[in-house]
């Protein structure tokens, strides 16, 4: 994951990565029918969350001509510039990235849903800021399976009563969990981690929390995450290109 500075400037829109952008979105989706039969789902049980990322306004709407809706961001300010430029009501934004506390109200405000809580000080802040008349924001926990204390995430053992309270909270509707396991190109080692994320989510569902939202899986690794459940499936690269920050 990429943990730039909020004020890194933008890639050019008119970049190497921006060529044939409906090409690269049926190859993606090609991929996911392709996962999701092996896994014996229904490939419109896998919503793919496009992250444009270091990607520029131009870009995003190249993507959303070819009809693609819902988008992922990780820095709140380069998103809510391209939000303010693309002023487009049609597309659905996902906040991805980690979470500040002094950033919580404008996500509360510019975001439908937010897949990075991963403590209850935040959950509490995005609920008592989202507006009201809006909709809950739809929310999931991620959680770190990979116990790499770098990363952002619950672990597990503190996941069901994480769990317990962000569901109560009003301003909030728990969906499920997100997880980015550490990446590896062994597919049997993707598999098992996401697996574990599974058997988490199951459990919170055994539990009584009715959670439909497996958020997992980015362009290396979106086979195994299919095959082990995922409904959300966050592709940056497979879709834009390389990321390249500049400045
Ligand atoms: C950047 C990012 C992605 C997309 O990763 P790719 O490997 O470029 O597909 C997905 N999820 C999160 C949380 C990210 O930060």
């Amino acid at each position: 994951m990429d943990n730039g500075p909020e004020t890194r400037k933008l890639e050019p829109e008119t970049g190497s990565a921006a060529g044939a952008p409906c090409a690269r979105l049926q190859a993606v989706q090609a991929r996911i029918a392709r996962a999701a039969d092996e896994a014996g789902c229904d490939p419109a049980t896998v919503a793919l969350l496009a992250v444009s990322k270091t990607f520029g306004a131009a870009a995003v709407r190249a993507v959303a001509a070819c009809g693609q809706r819902e988008f992922g961001e990780n820095y709140l300010q380069e998103a809510l510039e391209k939000q303010a430029e693309l002023r487009d009501p049609t597309l659905v934004w996902h906040f991805i990235g980690p979470i500040q506390s002094n950033k919580t109200r404008a996500i509360a405000e510019n975001f439908s849903w937010v897949h990075s809580v991963d403590r209850l000080k935040i959950a509490e802040r995005l609920s008592a800021q989202r507006p009201p008349g809006f909709p809950p924001l739809q929310v999931c926990i991620e959680v770190n399976v990979s116990g790499e204390a770098s990363k952002g995430g619950v672990g597990p053992a503190e996941l069901p009563a994480l769990a317990g309270a962000v569901s109560r909270l009003p301003g909030l509707q728990l969906r499920g969990l997100m997880a980015i396991p550490a990446p590896t190109p062994d597919v049997a080692a993707q598999r098992a981690a996401f697996g574990q994320v599974r058997e988490l989510f199951d459990s919170l569902r055994a539990r009584g929390h009715g959670l439909d939202t497996l958020s997992m899986g980015m362009s290396g690794d979106l086979e195994a995450a299919i095959l082990e459940g995922a409904t959300i499936v966050r592709i940056g690269t497979a879709l834009f290109g390389e990321r390249n920050y500049l400045g």
